[in-house]
């Protein structure tokens, strides 16, 4: 049993120069959580509501004040000086203080805050590590190992400065390695990549979560330059690296059609799994998230049954780890791999209870960043405690980016050396 002393949010900047949600628990034996919470711009229905002020003067209506007071009033009037033992008891009664199905109320940003400060300070009151305690609540008495990197590497649609349609352009890691040899190719990869976009005169900013966000002629050539930068490192494409996307297609769907810069009309969804079976066949992606529209359901299973076999089909904005959602898409066979985001869910242990369901459908997991992210490694932790198989945290670069994965390798060297 932990008795919470204080429990206190303020108002910090995301990575995007965005405000958002920072929660300090702090327990009555002087132990403290500190957790921040993230904002992603690719929002599939329902991901639970982010509580925003919309007062124009501040922030252009960005401000989360009134989140932030949510937590310092309401909710720590409610917990501080409760006796609990798991955060689940504690996600119950913010979902019960909420009383919204979508925490449109209190806001997902305030309850995620406070549900990862509390865990954290919990694990401590274990005397565990965070992944530990977080393998704990997830029932996940496997040895724990460290999932494979996605690493973004070009970040295009709405996380891109550049042109291109497609949102994410992955590359990942073959398993045969430790972690700090995928994670050494991933960020010698990176370096390759610039190389290539000046030579080629392709603008290199980066996007969003760090990859480059070029100009280029079709969604095809940066796949292209992928494999390019893969030989350049001396590895084999597909063997010892391989290649994933993030369509986020819902981004450029309008009316029943999609339209990218690769054909000179738009497509219906049978033209266009055509394309991507096409894509598929000369790149053989390990991963392909999004590919259709969240509503386009007969769309998601028929891909899946083309090219699910070799290729898993995730879903994020099809699922935005909602259980509801996950069931559909087992029930249809819409997909056979989840992104899982905390903060689309709103609590810890809801998101717990996202990986357990698609897991039991046989799916891979990916835990999943936020385009707007801070420094907290919170995502590090849990997806090592659920035993994800593979961690979607941006390029190998910019802080808040490498803050998780640099996290990867401290909790690598302490469960290579308890194995
Ligand atoms: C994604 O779509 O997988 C993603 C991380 O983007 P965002 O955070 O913008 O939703
Ligand atoms: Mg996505």
């Amino acid at each position: 049993m932990a008795k919470l002393k204080q429990l206190y949010a303020r108002e910090i900047l995301d990575s995007r120069a965005t405000p958002t949600v920072e929660v300090i628990a702090i327990l009555d034996t002087g132990q403290y959580g500190v957790s921040s919470v993230p904002s992603g711009s690719s929002i599939g229905i329902p991901d639970s509501s982010e509580l925003r002020d919309n007062d124009p003067n501040r922030y252009f209506g960005k401000g989360v004040l009134q989140a932030v007071g949510h937590v310092n009033r309401e909710i720590a009037a409610k917990l501080v000086g409760m006796d609990f033992s798991t955060v689940k008891e504690v996600d119950n009664i913010l979902n019960q203080l909420d009383g919204t199905p979508s925490k449109s109320r209190f806001g997902a940003n305030s309850l995620l805050g406070v549900s990862m400060s509390v865990t954290k300070v919990l694990a401590q009151a274990a005397s565990l590590p965070l992944y530990r305690y977080i393998a704990t609540l997830a029932e996940n008495s496997s040895q724990l190992f460290i999932p494979t990197p996605v690493f973004n590497m070009i970040n295009g649609g709405k996380h891109g400065a550049g042109n291109l349609d497609f949102q994410e352009f992955h590359i990942i890691p073959s398993r045969k390695s430790t972690f700090s040899v995928m994670l050494q190719t991933g960020a010698e990869i990176y370096h390759s990549i610039k190389n290539l976009l000046v030579r080629r005169g392709a603008i290199h900013s980066v996007g969003d979560e760090g990859g480059f966000a070029p100009n280029l002629f079709t969604n095809l050539d940066a796949l292209e330059i992928l494999s390019e930068a893969i030989i350049e490192c001396k590895k084999q494409p597909q063997i010892d690296v391989e290649l994933g996307l993030d369509v986020a297609s819902d981004s450029f769907y309008k009316d029943g059609r999609y339209t990218i810069k690769d054909r000179s009309s738009p497509m219906d969804t049978s033209e266009f799994i055509e394309y991507l079976r096409d894509l598929n066949k000369q790149y053989h992606l390990r991963l392909l998230e999004d590919p259709l529209h969240e509503n386009d359901w007969k769309g998601w299973t028929q891909i899946t049954s083309e090219l699910g076999q070799n290729t898993t089909i995730v879903g994020d904005d099809l699922l935005a780890t909602n259980l509801t959602k996950i069931s559909k898409a087992i029930a249809e066979k819409a997909c056979n791999g989840a992104i899982i985001k905390p903060n689309q869910i709103g609590t810890v242990s809801e998101a717990i209870a996202a990986v357990k369901k698609a897991r039991d459908a046989g799916w891979k997991i990916n835990i999943t960043h936020r385009s707007g992210e801070t420094n907290d490694t919170f995502i590090a932790d849990f997806a090592v405690g659920v035993g994800a198989d593979y961690a979607k945290f941006g390029a190998p670069a910019r802080g808040e980016r490498v803050a998780k994965y640099n996290h990867f390798l401290s909790i690598d060297t302490e469960i290579s050396s308890t194995r």
